[in-house]
């Protein structure tokens, strides 16, 4: 019987046992046994995707033995295939004759295995199955869409979206009334046609979630938007004052990629002198650049 085979009998019966009651838990102390004994090498892994299987009985067992034994092979396994990645890696350098595209799609296939095996212990805190909450998201994004798809360099409409349901969310800790009230009014806001300066001063990450969660809808419709933009205009005059062609250090902005507020910022007056100037921001962390009206 092959190495594989071996595996995929081990595998047969680790399965019925994750689905019964969670007696049997000796048996399965053995089948992870046999397991460890087996030369188990990454086209196995692949192939019967025996890393799941572990990784269910894992989670679902509640002896000890089981749990720690599961724990080692998911982590020698996880070693082996970051080390065997190398491996093929430099050897194909060398001798082999497979265009680069496929290897990459390859190493991105074993990636993308690995992550099925091997789901992340760490997931994000914001990460919900939640529908309600999956719904608010949903249609705070589409308010921001409003006028257009995400903006070059700054945070995408779902990530901001996923921002400020997850500040609302952690007001309340749960989806009642108020939660619901609490995202109606900031949608209506961002949305609204007549209010451009909220939407945008929240895409390019000059007002953070966590103020605009609890924002009041006097707030929303004018002063505090007035008030950030009287302050930007500030600083741009003292730049001017200051006449340094490197643009106005800030921190009212945050970058869309690396979440940090340590921009400079230009701002130019593209058209003609009546029209809003345009603002370039390059973020001080990563280099990423971005503009808006
Ligand atoms: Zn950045």
């Amino acid at each position: 019987m092959s190495v594989e085979e071996e595996v995929m009998r081990i595998q047969k019966k680790l399965t019925k046992m994750t689905s019964a009651d969670g007696s049997g838990q000796e048996q399965a102390l053995d089948l992870l046994r046999e397991l460890q004994k087996l030369d188990i090498n990454l086209d196995v892994l692949t192939k019967t995707r025996i890393g799941m299987t572990v990784n269910a009985l894992r989670k679902s067992s509640t002896d000890e033995e089981v749990i720690t034994l599961a724990k080692t092979l998911i982590k020698n396994w996880k070693k082996f295939i970051s080390g065997s990645n190398k491996d093929t890696n430099s050897s194909s350098t060398s001798s082999s004759t497979k265009p680069k595209k496929e290897k990459e799609d390859n190493k991105v296939k074993e990636d993308k295995e690995i992550g099925k095996k091997l789901p992340s212990q760490f997931p994000s805190s914001s990460n919900t199955t939640d529908a309600v909450r999956l719904k608010c998201r949903e249609m705070l994004a589409a308010a921001l869409r409003v006028d257009g798809n995400d903006f070059e360099g700054c945070a995408s409409t779902e990530e901001l979206a996923e921002e400020l349901e997850e500040a609302i969310y952690q007001e309340f800790k749960n989806t009642d009334m108020r939660y619901k009230n609490r995202i109606r009014s900031r949608i209506a806001n961002l949305k609204d046609v007549k209010n451009p300066m909220l939407r945008t001063n929240f895409r390019v990450g000059a007002l953070p979630a966590a103020r605009l969660a609890v924002m009041t809808a006097e707030e929303m419709a004018n002063d505090e938007i007035k008030s950030l933009r009287e302050r930007f205009k500030k600083e741009a005059i003292n730049d001017a004052q200051l006449a340094t062609a490197q643009g106005t250090k800030t921190d009212l902005l945050k970058c869309g990629k690396c979440k940090k507020r340590n921009c400079t910022y230009n701002q130019i007056q593209t058209r003609s002198a009546d029209e809003p100037m345009t603002t370039f921001v390059l973020c001080n962390e990563c280099g990423n650049r971005w503009k808006f009206c």
